[in-house]
């Protein structure tokens, strides 16, 4: 069984060196500008329900614009979603995979001809700058195509060893109803990301979006009921992390999270859903992809002008507002103070402002963020020697200069908690087996690099740099959806690998009937 659709590629870029693409940006910020400061409703089945209080979403950019508003959920609506979505699972997880693989590459159809419509929101709600943007719903758009797909693999019955006499049949069917909670930096991309998974798999699934990222949630939501996804299936539930998004950990009926956030809140979770309620009757599966405090290594073999711009790249796209973004630099003293005066100079030359004027470094997405980042600006002042950067601002939106510490012990706060946000830490290397041994001593596993030109060292750090993603010779951050499967080791999470060929196994349970004739 199989869908007659094109192999999987992923979605390509816009290129924003063309003036004419940079117009038409410009064009979906005033065409959007309009929706700005709407209130987006619940969604349970078929009622889109208004509450009285309301979750306000702010332009980072610049606080005084509201981008929108969600309605507010309360207990007694994730009690009521649970019931709508179990009485919506006992009919979708009979459509066959193919069905419900269609909706998902409708929506990603209806995607592509809003892309720049999704990209200005994106803007608007967290700040993005045009590619970030860019980027962002070309991985959604991936994400909603590769599901789709990989999910053929378990349409039918799945390879078993044929056995004399008897037949063997080993088949994958869904879970239930779960729980997706996803943070507000990829809204888009992760959100979707994380319901069209367990949703093609045939599971119910209420999504709890970040408070920071609602009104771009709700455009999500709308997008897969645009495509068909029938009602019950996804509820739109946006409401407290700490409220609704607790509640719904800790329900006996919740049989999955899939939650992609903060090492604490995902600690939190790991250990909630691990209690188990009255009435409950399974084990929940958790998938928990958390946070990372990522390394690049470079050594004395190393192209330091490529290493200068990996770094730089991987440090402040997003204003380091990535899982994934680079904010320890770890060099080998021989090239250290060279790489670190080209780092600096690169960093210099970055603009700091809006993403709606394309800025190089955008705005932290909000004030508990603004005042987490300025915090950490002091604690480094104390504990390294400022390179650039160091100041922040909150006179308009929320505004951090791109911030570099050398010389920075690999114990001290700001080289081993994250910050998310544009703060590096540069620390120098006897050589490469210590600053392997340094990228190792952290408690996170997401990402990490290396620029090198020694082939031995390339060699070592594949067996021995313990992190989900390794890049060579590249940044760090910007994993392609199906080409480089993403998750994290040790405290940055389960390693799923969400994008990958057996992420759906998350949302899946095995059954094998064996049938003796
Ligand atoms: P966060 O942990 O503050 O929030 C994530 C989600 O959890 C939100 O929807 C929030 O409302 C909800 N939440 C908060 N408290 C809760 C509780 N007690 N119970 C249930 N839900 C609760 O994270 P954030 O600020 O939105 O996102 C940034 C973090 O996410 C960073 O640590 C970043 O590294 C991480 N992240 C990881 C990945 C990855 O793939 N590993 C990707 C993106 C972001």
């Amino acid at each position: 069984m199989t869908i007659k659709v094109t192999p999987y590629i992923p979605e390509s870029y816009i290129d924003f060196s063309k003036s004419e693409n940079v117009a038409l940006y410009k064009a979906a910020l005033e065409q959007v500008r309009p929706q700005l400061g709407k209130t987006y409703p619940l969604i349970i089945g078929s009622s889109h329900i208004m509450t009285e209080e309301k979750i306000d979403s702010l332009n980072p950019a610049d606080f005084k614009e509201v981008v929108g508003y969600t309605a507010k959920a309360s207990i007694a609506h994730a009690d009521q979603a649970l019931e709508v979505a179990y009485t919506a699972f006992q009919s979708w997880k009979n459509w066959t995979m193919e069905a419900r693989a269609r909706i998902l590459i409708k929506a990603a159809a209806i995607l592509r001809r809003r892309k720049l419509e999704f990209c200005a929101m994106m803007t608007f709600e967290v700040g993005k700058s045009y590619a970030e943007a860019d980027v962002e719903t070309a991985e959604a758009i991936d994400f909603l195509e590769y599901y789709a797909r990989s999910s053929m693999k378990y349409a039918g019955a799945l390879e078993t060893s044929a056995y004399e006499g008897e037949e063997n049949r080993l088949s994958a069917i869904p879970l239930g109803v779960g729980v997706s909670i996803s943070p507000w930096n990829f809204p888009l991309a992760i959100y979707l990301g994380m319901l069209a998974a367990p949703i093609v798999a045939g599971n119910c699934v209420i999504v709890k979006p970040s408070e920071d990222s609602g009104v771009i949630a709700a455009w999500g939501a709308n997008l897969l009921l645009e495509a068909g996804l029938p009602a019950g299936v996804l509820t739109f539930l946006p409401g407290l992390g700490e409220e609704v998004g607790d509640y719904l950990v800790k329900h006996a009926k919740t049989r999955f999270i899939n939650f992609t956030g903060s090492r604490a809140v995902g600690l939190m979770i790991h250990e909630n859903a691990a209690k188990i309620q009255t009435g409950q009757r399974f084990l929940k599966r958790c998938v928990l992809e958390l946070g990372g405090k990522d390394a690049l290594i470079v050594d004395e073999t190393a192209d330091l002008e490529l290493a200068a711009t990996a770094a730089t790249q991987g440090a402040f796209g997003f204003a380091g507002q990535k899982c994934s973004a680079m904010s320890r630099l770890i060099v080998v003293e021989s090239v250290y103070e060279q790489l670190l005066e080209k780092f600096v100079a690169k960093t210099k030359a970055l603009v700091v402002g809006n993403g709606a004027d394309n800025a190089n470094v955008t705005p932290l997405v909000n004030r508990e963020s603004f005042d987490k980042v300025s915090s950490y600006l002091e604690i480094g002042k104390t504990e390294g020697r400022l390179m650039t950067g160091g100041t922040a601002d909150d006179s308009r939106g929320y505004f951090a200069q791109p911030t570099i510490f050398a010389d920075m012990n690999p114990n001290s706060r700001v080289a081993s908690e994250e910050i998310f946000g544009p703060v590096v830490a540069v620390i120098k290397a006897r050589d490469f087996s210590h600053a392997l041994e340094i990228a190792n001593a952290s408690e996170y596993g997401l990402t990490g690099g290396v620029i090198s030109n020694s082939r031995e060292n390339l060699e070592r750090a594949r067996a021995e740099f313990e992190v989900g993603n390794l890049y060579f010779n590249r940044k760090i951050t910007g994993a392609i959806v199906g080409v480089q499967p993403f998750g994290g080791y040790n405290m940055s999470g389960t390693d799923s690998k969400a994008g990958g060929p057996d992420y759906l196994m998350n949302f899946l349970q095995l059954k094998t009937v064996t049938e003796r004739f």
